[in-house]
């Protein structure tokens, strides 16, 4: 399968779909999870990304599929070690997108302290709505993201609220990693994630309609 061009930001194909677990401490709270000493990093395939107006396949191998909204930050150049003063020049771009979550085969993961791909990098489990450039976000550090179901908020919060801020992710990443460009961050999520079911409609927003995502569960 070709590796998508990121919407909003044609030049860029995806690459490495980073995430973070637990990056908001209400929501390590809501699910008995330790606050984290550093970020929870795992990732999710390429295969695993749809856009907007698409829809969510629910498996039928898992019987409690759940929405977490998310900021998801596009890089758009290559590095190694990068500091946390120079991290925001790394950034091309500023999404919303949804990491969705097997959480009846994540808590069994879990017990076996087993990684979680089986629970997050399913096909249709990374809703991505589209970039725009960081110059059209008012403020990275208090920036609301909410999400509907079947028009009721279920998610709202900031990234005021964020553990580890985006220069501390980069930084942290790319201490492990060698980042490029194409490469996704989704940064964790708020508090209030729950059950989709199918029929369900999703709308996830960042800020005030600077990345809109509407999509469907089937
Ligand atoms: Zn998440």
């Amino acid at each position: 399968m070709a590796r998508p061009q990121l919407p909003g930001l044609d030049h860029l194909t995806v690459n490495t779909i980073f995430c973070i677990g637990r990056n908001y401490a209400e929501h390590a709270r809501e699910l008995n999870n330790p606050v984290p000493k550093n970020p929870v990093v795992f990732t999710k395939p390429a295969s695993s990304l749809i856009f907007d107006g698409d829809s969510i396949t629910i498996p039928e191998f898992t019987n409690e599929v759940h929405h977490e909204v998310e900021m998801v930050v596009a890089i758009g150049r290559d590095g190694k070690n990068i500091p946390e003063a120079d991290a925001l020049d790394y950034v091309a771009g500023h999404a919303i997108g949804l990491d969705m979550t097997a959480r009846d085969i994540q808590s069994r993961l879990k017990e076996k302290s087993h990684p979680w791909d089986l629970a997050k990098g399913l096909d249709t489990f990374a809703p991505l709505g589209r970039f725009f450039p960081p110059s059209q976000l008012p403020d990275l550090s208090d920036t609301r993201l909410t999400l509907t179901r079947n028009g009721q908020t279920v998610q709202d919060g900031t990234t005021a609220d964020m553990i580890f801020t985006v220069p501390n992710l980069i930084a942290w990443l790319s201490k492990h990693f060698s980042l490029s460009a194409g490469d996704l961050i989704f940064t964790g999520t708020p508090e209030g994630v729950g059950p989709v079911t199918k029929g369900d409609r999703l709308v996830a927003q960042l800020g005030e309609n600077l990345s809109t995502l509407s999509v469907s569960v089937k």
